[in-house]
């Protein structure tokens, strides 16, 4: 099918781009790597008046280590995240979730502002942003503003951004040591998307206890959540096996688990449960070995 048509635009500045959407905000889709609007256009459950391709405004690229952390565009492609060594070396949740994303052709065109904005209520990226308690640059008119991740998903395939807002960069704080990260999913066969995914950050305290676990799990609900009650269990426990499982038992409690083509509500209340294990196993690990590359490098 093909897309009602629509007017184009490509700005070159942001400057650019937020006026003409100020212009027509409710008529308007800002146009990224098109690998979700694109095929909603074509099945007409878009139809906007005008599209204004924001692929070229060199505001929104490149990634870049600050003071305060990893800065990120938001025109960044997943494959530039999947073969960062900045991000493999300050934030490999990233790279790790990216790598999950559908496949190499999505991969090579989809962006991870466009992913984030997106919502889409399986999407990877939403659930390694919240494990990571990223911030949202959104850019209007009006100036910038900053979206703390926990505030930025609202509904399904809903955010916090104003319809004249553009979202232009992502920062993720700096990690400290003895902290590890993973992410892990089900995937759907067909898409690639998450019928279960889940980001764990693990911050060990100095005696190998944990210090803080953040918990986000994506594809379950109508939007990706922090598994608050399975953070709070972990708290100041050894991140071993029982505690990880008495844990990982609460990862879907509280939630209104979704029920599909592709699993039952029970069966993915269940898989939660499952991945969250795995997942904050594989972070616990990871925190341990940094602890020792720490100690390591402080006996150099
Ligand atoms: C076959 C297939 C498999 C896929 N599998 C997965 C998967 O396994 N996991 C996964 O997470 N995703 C998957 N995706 C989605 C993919 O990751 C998309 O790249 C992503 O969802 C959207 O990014 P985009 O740059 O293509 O955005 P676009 O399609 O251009 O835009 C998507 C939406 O976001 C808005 N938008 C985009 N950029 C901005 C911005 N900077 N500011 C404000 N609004 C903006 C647009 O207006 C639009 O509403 C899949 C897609 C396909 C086609």
């Amino acid at each position: 099918m093909y897309p009602a048509s629509f007017e184009y635009i490509q700005p070159t500045t942001l400057a650019e781009a937020a006026r003409l959407l100020n212009e027509r905000p409710e008529d308007a889709k800002v146009l990224a790597g098109g690998q979700s609007l694109i095929p909603l256009l074509k099945l007409r459950l878009a139809g906007p008046a005008l599209l204004l391709d924001i692929g070229r405004l060199p505001e929104l690229k490149g990634i870049r280590e600050t003071e305060a952390g990893i800065e990120i565009g938001a025109l960044v492609r997943h494959t530039e995240i999947q073969n960062s060594e900045l991000l493999a070396r300050a934030c490999p949740l990233l790279p790790e979730t990216a790598a999950e994303v559908g496949d190499i052709a999505v991969r090579n065109r989809g962006t991870f502002g466009g992913s984030l904005a997106h919502a889409d209520p399986a999407g990877d990226f939403p659930a390694a942003a919240l494990a990571l308690e990223a911030k949202f640059i959104a850019t209007s008119v009006a100036g910038q503003r900053t979206i703390p991740a926990r505030e930025f998903f609202v509904d399904l395939m809903t955010t916090a951004l104003d319809p004249n807002e553009i979202l232009t960069r992502v920062l993720v704080p700096r990690r400290g040591p003895r902290t590890g990260s993973a992410y892990v999913k089900m995937r759907q066969q067909a898409s690639g998307f998450a019928i279960v995914g889940v980001a764990s950050v693990v911050h060990l305290d100095s005696k190998g206890r944990v210090e803080e676990a953040r918990v986000a799990i994506t594809g379950v609900g109508p939007v990706p959540y922090r598994a608050t009650m399975v953070e709070e269990k972990l708290r100041g426990q050894k991140p071993e096996d029982r505690a990880i499982a008495d844990a990982a038992a609460a990862a879907a409690d509280g939630v209104d688990v979704t029920e599909d083509l592709h699993a039952s509500a029970e069966y993915r209340r269940e898989l939660t449960a499952v991945f969250t294990l795995r997942s904050l196993e594989k972070a616990a690990a990871r925190a341990r070995m940094n602890t020792s590359h720490d100690r390591e490098r402080a006996h150099r």
